[in-house]
């Protein structure tokens, strides 16, 4: 109930797209007479949480931030949000986004931008409205804003770290294949990733435990077992050896970024880590191979919105006409713009130049990863550039939107765990994250260091 009145009192965030205090209350009721029975308890009882409005969620209107979902109720739930609920978990609404994930800072949803809870006490952007990061900005302000105690995200290419360094709280992106991406509306299947995004990195272990695992319904989903996240975080850290990645001191670093970085260093290297330069080399064509990539990916996926099977009907004279109108008023610019690079990258003249070719540095992107972690336990970088900007800033300009992802998107080109963790505030009041990267499925060291970081 403190938590429903609290998003009352916040709309003016806009952090929630459906409010659903009524399934809040019903699941809050259902585990406390669990508690009251002597039941088991799960992992999440009675823990309110938001859930990113791109979760299918049975009954409950699904919105991916797109207009072309208008109505959209899906008949089923999403493997994650299922898990959570089965763990106890109650959610409180359906957060905002970027129009199917695609953005940096919450400001391409149909449903309008969100505010990050925070101001710059000083500077130029002081007093101004915030960008929350994105495209999981409305879960990051939710839970930075107190108007959720732990929220879902889901990561293509730094959506859940990325927002989390701007609002100050921790944002974990698993390994590909730990978290089921059946039910969670697909931006680029060979990325996307579901993680948790909370207050705590405890709290982060805790909820990873209740979303992961095995699910038959996803072909990429990995048939391991999930570990105790929360045993895997022992407080100790001494001996292990943390990469800097010396492409990521790149020209131009904000000095307040590269100070944090050295002050992170400096932590992990008081509490006992052994400090080892790594390198990376083909972290520059990180951003190019994503942004062809993804884009091919998201026309494939967004083919289905065809005005016949979901949400919105534009009608027109002809069927191809009402595909064009709906396909034209349904998706905004910049989904429009992917669907223009994706097919334009898959087309028969550009694949090879272009696609296959982005494959193939995919390839060699991850192979650094790989060579890198024959010597180190776990990789330290920056989550971000900067600290979050103020709303309208760099909107008319997508390729300085698209270097926001600089530190992430590597990391998802590679399928590696990377986690964001509150380390400290810029000059003008502003919190910044540091990235922890870790081996495949180990996300129990990008933990345990992270929260040697906290
Ligand atoms: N900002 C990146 C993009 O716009 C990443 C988004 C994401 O991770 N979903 O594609």
């Amino acid at each position: 109930e403190v938590y429903i009145q609290a998003i009352q009192a916040g709309r003016d965030m806009n952090a929630y797209i459906t409010e659903t205090p009524d399934v809040a209350l019903e699941r809050a009721r259902e585990s406390d007479a669990r508690r009251a029975k002597g039941d088991a308890m799960g992992a999440m009882d009675g823990i309110p949480i938001a859930m990113k409005d791109l979760f299918c969620t049975e009954g409950v209107l699904t919105t991916a931030g797109s207009h072309i979902l208008d109505g959209f109720v899906p008949p089923y739930e999403s493997t994650v949000s299922a898990n959570l609920r089965s763990a106890g978990a109650v959610m409180l609404g359906k957060s905002n986004l970027d129009e199917f994930a695609m953005g940096s800072a919450n400001i391409t949803s149909y449903y309008g931008p969100v505010k990050n809870p925070w101001k710059a006490t000083s500077g130029p952007n002081q007093g101004k409205d915030l960008v929350p990061g994105g495209s999981s900005g409305g879960s990051a302000a939710a839970v930075a804003g107190g108007l959720a105690m732990a929220a879902t995200g889901t990561d293509t290419g730094g959506s859940i770290r990325q927002p989390a360094s701007f609002c100050g709280i921790v944002g974990l992106k698993p390994t590909y294949g730990r978290c089921s991406r059946w039910g969670v509306v697909a931006f680029a299947s060979s990325l996307d990733q579901a993680g948790p995004m909370t207050k705590t990195v405890q709290d982060a272990a805790i909820m990873l435990g209740a979303m992961a695992g095995h699910d038959p319904k996803d072909s990429t989903s990995a048939p391991l077992p999930v570990p105790d996240f929360e045993a895997l975080m022992t407080g100790d850290v001494k001996g292990l050896t943390i990469g800097i990645p010396k492409e990521y001191k790149m020209d131009g670093m904000d000095p307040e970024i590269q100070a944090l970085w050295d002050q992170g260093i400096a932590w992990l290297k008081d509490a006992g880590c052994i400090i080892k330069e790594v390198s990376l080399p083909h972290t520059k064509y990180a951003l190019a191979t994503y942004y062809i990539v993804a884009p091919a990916e998201a026309s494939a996926n967004l083919a289905r919105y065809d005005g016949v099977r979901y949400g919105l009907r534009v009608p027109g004279d002809s069927l191809d006409d009402m595909y064009m109108n709906t396909r034209g008023a349904g998706f905004g610019e910049e989904v429009q713009r992917r669907i223009l690079i994706g097919t334009y990258a898959l087309s028969s003249g550009y694949y090879d130049a272009y696609y296959i070719k982005a494959q193939k540095v995919r390839t060699l992107i991850s192979n650094d990863f790989k060579t890198a972690f024959e010597s180190v336990d776990a990789i330290l970088t920056p989550t971000a550039p900067s600290a979050a900007f103020a709303l309208g800033e760099k909107q008319e300009d997508p390729v300085a939107m698209y270097l926001n992802d600089v530190f992430t998107v590597p990391t998802s080109l590679a399928g590696l765990p990377g986690m964001s963790v509150p380390a400290g505030f810029s000059s003008t009041g502003l919190p910044l994250g540091l990235q922890v990267i870790g081996r495949s499925f180990d996300e129990g060291t990008v933990l345990n260091v992270g929260a040697a970081l906290e």
